[in-house]
């Protein structure tokens, strides 16, 4: 018996009751194990936590990128942004911006938010407590750093967390962020595939009734210099639709 999610910057991640020992303590059952499963890696899981998703305004919608600032990547969606006049949320890499303290502060002086997602992008559900505040601690120092201002909110690396990552977060102030639609633009599958994910994403956020929190991805976790030329050209052929129906783009700041 084994369950599936599918995990952000990933693929497909398979669940077994013996291959999720490192979720928790041995012989767990096959309910047990997927409960578990569900609770640390589903996007919409409150079971360890609360997390903020989305608010109740089916015409509103958050873009968020994570894994950068990517150079000419976050510069090219910054004037996409711009010319759309939108507003997003940006969880960056802290150890991106500590290289690139510059384009955070560019990113920033366009009016966008940027919040936490942590030092290096490790799996958090699978590291000690001391490892994760310690994560969540140096990125907050970098955007800080870089800002001269507090970070109040936090977006787990493959949206993995566990009790110790909420008590992190809380320690540090920060409120935990997750997503309710994918682009799945973490694999190179090119602009109408993203958008394709994203219809599907938002179709299903509207007939719930809440608002729409896009996950997509200006840089990687692999380092500088990933092309995200389709999450750009996405993000565009959005910002014209968004305009064209009456969607407003929010940062998540907005349902916190
Ligand atoms: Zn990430």
């Amino acid at each position: 018996m084994s369950f599936f999610f599918v995990i952000p910057e990933g693929n497909l991640l398979f669940v077994t009751p013996t291959e999720s020992l490192a979720l928790a303590a041995a012989s767990l059952s096959a309910t047990a194990a997927a409960t578990l499963a569900y609770a640390a890696l589903s996007p919409g899981s409150q079971l360890f936590g609360r997390t903020l998703i989305a608010g109740g305004d089916a015409n509103e919608a958050a873009l968020t990128y994570d894994d950068g600032p990517n150079d000419a990547v976050t510069e090219s969606l910054l004037d996409t942004l711009a010319a759309h006049n939108a507003r997003a949320t940006f969880f960056v890499i802290g150890r991106y911006a500590r290289q690139r303290p510059e384009l955070v502060r560019r990113i920033r002086a366009a009016g966008h938010l940027i919040g936490n997602h942590t030092e290096t992008h490790p799996w958090l559900a699978w590291q000690s407590a001391r490892t994760i505040h310690e994560e969540l601690r140096a990125c907050n120092q970098a955007i800080e750093d870089a800002l001269g201002e507090p970070v109040r909110y936090f977006r787990p690396p493959h949206g993995a967390r566990r009790p110790a990552v909420f008590r992190a977060a809380a320690e540090l102030g920060l409120t935990t962020v997750q997503w309710n639609v994918m682009g799945m633009d973490w694999q190179p599958i090119g602009t109408d595939r993203i958008l394709s994910h994203i219809d599907r994403g938002l179709t299903r956020a509207r007939s719930r009734g809440t608002g729409a929190n896009i996950l997509l991805h200006d840089g990687s976790q692999h380092g500088l210099g990933a092309d995200r030329t389709a999450t750009v050209a996405s993000t565009a052929a959005l910002l014209v639709r968004f305009a064209a129906d009456g969607t407003r783009t929010v940062t998540v700041d907005a349902w916190g």
